[in-house]
C-alpha cells in the first residue's frame, strides 16, 4: 500500500500545475474577451459612418422631392399667367394675381427650406470626410491591438499545451484511485480538488476551501498524515502546506 504522504505529495504537485493551467486558461478567456471587445468598436465606428450616409441619402431625396414641387408650382404659374390673357373682368384678373402670387410665396418658403437642406448636406459631407480618414486610421490601429492579443493567445497556449504534456506524466504516476477520486472532485469544484487546512489559531482551523472550521482531530490526523481526510462540507482533499 501507497503511503499516504507520498499519494498526498503527489496530488499536491498534480494541483500545482492544474493551479498553472486554470490561469493560464482564464488569461487567454481574457485576452479573447478583448478582441472581441475591440472587433465590437470597430463595428461601432463603421456603422457610425454608414448611418451618417444614409442620412446624406434621405437630406438628398428629401431635396430632390422639393425641387420636384417648386417644379410642379412654377407649371402652375405658368398655367395661370396663360390665363391672363383671356381674363374678361378686372375681378377676376385680381384673383388671379393673388393666386400666382400665393404660389410664388409658397415656392420661396419651399427655397428656404432647400438652402436649410444643402447646409445640412455641406456639413454631413464634410464630416463624412474628415472621419473616412479617422475611421480608417482608427481601424488600423485596432486591428493592430487584436492581432497583438490574437499572438498573446497563441502564447498561452504553446503554455497550456506544455503544462498538459507535464500534467499526464504526472498524472500517470498518481495513485490511481485518488487520481480518479481528484478528477472527479476537481471537475465539479471549478478546478480546484484540493484544500488547505489553514491553521489561524491554537485551536482554531479552517477549510482553504469552503471556510468551514475543521475539526481538531482532523487537523491531526491530516498532519501526521495517518489518513486521506475530505473535507464533509466541500468535498475538497485536505491537506497541510509545509512551513519552510
Ligand atoms: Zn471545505
Amino acid at each position: 500500500m501507497e503511503d499516504v504522504k507520498q499519494i498526498l505529495s503527489e496530488l499536491i504537485e498534480l494541483q500545482k500545475v492544474d493551479v498553472i493551467i486554470l490561469n493560464l486558461e482564464s488569461e487567454k478567456r481574457e485576452l479573447e474577451a478583448k478582441i472581441i471587445e475591440n472587433q465590437k468598436q470597430i463595428e461601432n465606428n463603421r456603422l457610425e459612418f454608414e448611418n451618417k450616409k444614409k442620412k446624406l441619402d434621405d437630406t438628398r431625396k428629401k431635396r430632390n422631392m422639393l425641387e420636384l414641387e417648386i417644379k410642379a408650382k412654377e407649371q402652375d404659374i405658368k398655367k395661370k399667367e396663360e390665363q391672363t390673357s383671356m381674363i374678361k373682368t378686372n375681378e377676376a384678373y385680381k384673383v388671379l394675381q393673388e393666386e400666382i402670387l400665393a404660389i410664388k410665396k409658397d415656392i420661396q418658403i419651399l427655397e428656404e427650406k432647400i438652402i436649410a437642406i444643402m447646409e445640412e448636406e455641406e456639413e454631413i459631407n464634410k464630416w463624412l470626410k474628415e472621419q473616412e480618414k479617422i475611421v480608417k486610421q482608427e481601424e488600423e490601429r485596432i486591428n493592430n491591438i487584436i492581432s497583438d492579443y490574437k499572438k498573446h493567445i497563441l502564447e498561452k497556449e504553446n503554455l497550456i499545451n506544455q503544462e498538459n504534456i507535464k500534467r499526464e506524466e504526472m498524472a500517470k504516476k498518481v495513485n490511481k484511485n485518488w487520481y480518479e477520486r481528484y478528477e472527479k472532485i476537481r471537475k465539479n469544484k471549478g478546478g480546484i480538488a484540493l484544500a488547505p487546512i489553514e491553521i489561524q489559531g491554537k485551536d482554531n482551523a479552517i477549510c482553504g476551501g469552503c471556510k468551514m472550521t475543521v475539526r481538531a482531530q482532523a487537523v491531526i490526523d491530516v498532519k501526521k498524515c495517518k489518513e486521506i481526510i475530505a473535507c464533509e462540507n466541500c468535498a475538497r482533499i485536505w491537506y497541510i502546506e509545509d512551513k519552510v
